[in-house]
């Protein structure tokens, strides 16, 4: 049993009040709060040994390389990955996409095929498009079905030995779909094809393991797991991290520079072009280390809780429409009312403390699915409570009575 009282006071921000009301924070799938623990190293970092790193040797350089590596070593561990140079640190997940997407385009020819899944974030589209642009390959789509699961005999079908490159998020930011990425993986390496596996709405909720999964590419961000913003991950397995050329050029990722030739840096530093967040990725660390002194196991019991107490009580309301109602969920609920405009409940909620998510949650093509223009989107974190939920249901009736 977690004990959320005490886990709620590790937030600064939950204190805060919102339009007189206190914060209810139900847009945990955008960006995720922040602890105390995750703040402090940010401070302490540039208090106490803000410097430059690999590249100094005077003690504050090594003090901060230190704990950069060691925030390394630690996502490593957290992921599972078998070498610490196979976690590459980005920006963030968006990063970690471009990085595998331009290095492709080196390795695709036209008539090659990349598979992408309906349920995808842009982030997660756009870089695709590009690359088949610029390739000539072609770009196919896993439908998706009403429950807003992946269509897996479809999938099947769409598989070939043209396939070079199967992208599909763990978990649906819109919609909270847990697809069955071991299953995708699998079938995708019975024709040669390398698989990356967006991370960013999964790894809140679930800690996976890279080297079970057996994927070639694993990508996250740090915000959504009570990191800072503007950092994250690519875990690449060996192999392909030495196929792929560097992403970018400039300080770090270089051995030997002449105005003749440069040879590239070793693992993981081809890929670090540049002063990278350093105070962002020990942040990072202190970030995992937070998350696993509370247990994933006991967080996604939690959150499961939270979902199901959520659906039940929103589902009562008349006229509610869920979207996104597979099986196996993430403690993310995507709704609206008969006749309402999902932005006009969101500003109401709102007036009442309560931050919720309305749009198309930067998917449009599931919104276009279903022919909607958005949802109110509530996803709820270990540190958010039934009270609070009782508190959303309240707005969204009382949201109700006012548009209708
Ligand atoms: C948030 C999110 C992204 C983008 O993450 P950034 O931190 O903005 O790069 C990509 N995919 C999914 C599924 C997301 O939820």
């Amino acid at each position: 049993m977690l004990d959320i009282n005490k886990i709620r006071e590790d937030f600064p921000i939950l204190n805060r009040k919102v339009n007189g009301k206190p914060l209810v924070y139900f847009d945990n799938a955008a960006t995720s709060q922040t602890p105390k623990a995750v703040i402090d190293s940010i401070v302490d970092y540039y208090s106490n040994y803000n410097a430059n790193i690999h590249r100094g040797v005077h003690t504050l350089s090594q003090e901060a390389t230190n704990a950069y590596e060691e925030a390394r070593h630690k996502i490593q561990k957290h992921f599972n990955a078998s070498k610490s140079y196979e976690i590459i640190l980005t920006s963030g997940t968006t990063h970690g996409i471009n990085m595998v997407a331009t290095g492709f385009a080196d390795l695709l020819n036209d008539n090659d095929e990349i598979i992408v899944s309906a349920l995808e974030h842009h982030s997660n589209i756009v870089p695709w498009q590009m690359l088949c642009e610029k390739t000539g390959a072609i770009l196919k789509v896993i439908p998706m079905t009403d429950e807003g699961s992946l269509n897996m005999k479809e999938y099947k079908t769409l598989l070939s030995d043209r396939t070079k490159l199967v992208f599909v998020n763990h978990v649906s930011n819109a919609l909270g779909t847990i697809n069955p990425v071991k299953q995708i993986i699998d079938m995708a390496h019975e024709h040669g094809a390398a698989v990356l596996i967006d991370g960013a709405q999964a790894t809140p909720h679930i800690k996976p393991d890279v080297q079970e999964l057996d994927c070639e590419f694993y990508t996250c961000s740090a915000h959504k797991l009570c990191g800072p913003t503007g950092v994250g991950m690519i875990y690449g397995k060996e192999e392909w991290l030495h196929k792929l050329p560097p992403y970018q050029g400039g300080g770090e990722m270089i051995s030997e520079v002449t105005f003749e030739k440069t040879t590239y840096a070793d693992l993981p530093h081809k890929f670090e072009a540049g002063t990278p967040n350093i105070a962002g990725v020990i942040a990072f660390g202190v970030a995992l280390d937070y998350m696993n002194s509370i247990g994933f196991d006991q967080i996604a019991a939690y959150e499961n809780e939270l979902l199901e107490y959520a659906t039940e009580k929103l589902l009562s309301i008349e006229g509610m429409k869920l979207y996104g109602t597979a099986h196996e969920k993430a403690a993310v609920i995507s709704f609206n009312i008969e006749g309402i405009h999902p932005y006009d409940i969101g500003s109401i909620v709102d007036k009442l403390g309560i931050a919720v998510r309305t749009g198309h949650h930067c998917a449009q093509p599931i919104m276009d699915y279903y022919r909607i223009p958005g949802t109110v989107r509530a996803s709820f974190s270990f540190y958010n409570t039934k009270e609070e939920i009782d508190l959303l249901v309240d707005a969204v009736i009382r949201a109700k009575s006012m548009l209708i």
